[in-house]
């Protein structure tokens, strides 16, 4: 058997032209989308994806602000910056890209983002309302994991669901939206004993580990499907995710292939909610 490829470049693109629609005629109104994205430092990979954040905007119309301090900036500096931004009505949607120099308390520079504009969903508030079923903004990359799920009308309703990591911003936001759709799920960690005898049983498979081809076919139920959250640069320089793919794709009925997966969702779905945010703000 040979899966299904899930497609993250067609499905955002897809995604993404609504939103550009709902963004014009948002502005027609006089509420242009707005999104301050704050990078700290020179770590290359954070410098992309920020590249990256700031590109999307503008294709889909929206208006963006990129914020860049030297990595030994003042903690105080940019809590100063965020709540100049909180304030600000030109911006819908505050992003403090991470991770954090080790001088920053991220967790305190997290929550100093007003929560209605806290677009990333790390804010210990909108942790909580995604706890109580009633999130205000989901975490961008599970988030866009949900969105292959709608897709390929995967059905949750008693599958059982294996998430590979528990992170704050993939791990254990993408183990809770899998449970409110109505899933069994497993999550597993740097600790299972036994990992291969959770992710067999897997109809559907969520790895977050951060390993290149950590997840193996043999690991992997005949027919599942397998979502590749993973971004690892190998030594080549390419991109692979945590998902052997080549192996996988033999197996497993449905995966998401790296580049070309996630990556694109997750950037898509931080469109979403700073789109969200603003129509929120226009009512
Ligand atoms: P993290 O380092 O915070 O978490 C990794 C998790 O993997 C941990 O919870 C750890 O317990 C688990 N783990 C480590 N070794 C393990 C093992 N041997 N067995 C089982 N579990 C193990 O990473 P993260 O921020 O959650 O990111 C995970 C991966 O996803 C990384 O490659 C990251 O680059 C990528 N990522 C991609 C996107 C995207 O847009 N595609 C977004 C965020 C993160």
């Amino acid at each position: 058997m040979t899966a299904t490829i899930l497609d993250g470049n067609a499905l955002a693109q897809k995604l993404r032209a609504d939103f550009k629609t709902r963004a014009e005629a948002l502005a027609a109104k006089g509420t242009r989308p707005g999104l301050a994205v704050i990078l700290v430092g020179e770590d290359p990979a954070s410098a992309v994806y920020v590249r990256n954040k700031v590109a999307g905007c503008e294709k889909a119309s929206f208006h963006s602000e990129k914020i860049v301090y030297p990595t030994d900036v003042a903690q105080d500096v940019v809590l100063a910056k965020i709540a100049e931004l909180n304030a600000d009505p030109k911006i819908h949607g505050i992003l403090v890209q991470l991770p954090l120099p080790k001088h920053f308390d991220s967790d305190l520079v997290l929550d100093a983002i007003a929560p209605e504009k806290d677009v990333d969903g790390f804010h210990a508030e909108n942790v909580g309302a995604l706890m109580q079923d009633q999130p205000r903004f989901i975490p961008c990359t599970p988030y866009g994991v949900t969105k292959f799920f709608e897709e390929a009308g995967v059905n949750l309703k008693g599958a059982e669901a294996v998430v590979i990591g528990r992170s704050n911003i993939v791990g254990k936001p993408m183990a809770m939206l899998l449970l409110q759709a109505g899933a069994t799920v497993t999550i597993c960690h740097s600790q299972t004993k036994d990992l291969a005898f959770h992710t067999k049983r897997a109809d559907v498979l969520v790895a977050a580990v951060g390993r290149p081809k950590f997840v193996t076919a043999d690991m992997v139920k005949p027919g599942a499907v397998v979502i590749d959250v993973g971004i690892n640069r190998l030594d080549d320089g390419k991109l692979c995710g945590d998902v052997d793919f080549d192996g996988v794709k033999e197996v497993a009925g449905a995966i998401t292939p790296v580049p070309g997966g996630v990556g694109p969702m997750t950037i898509t779905m931080l469109l979403a909610n700073t789109l969200e945010a603003a129509e929120r703000s226009a009512k």
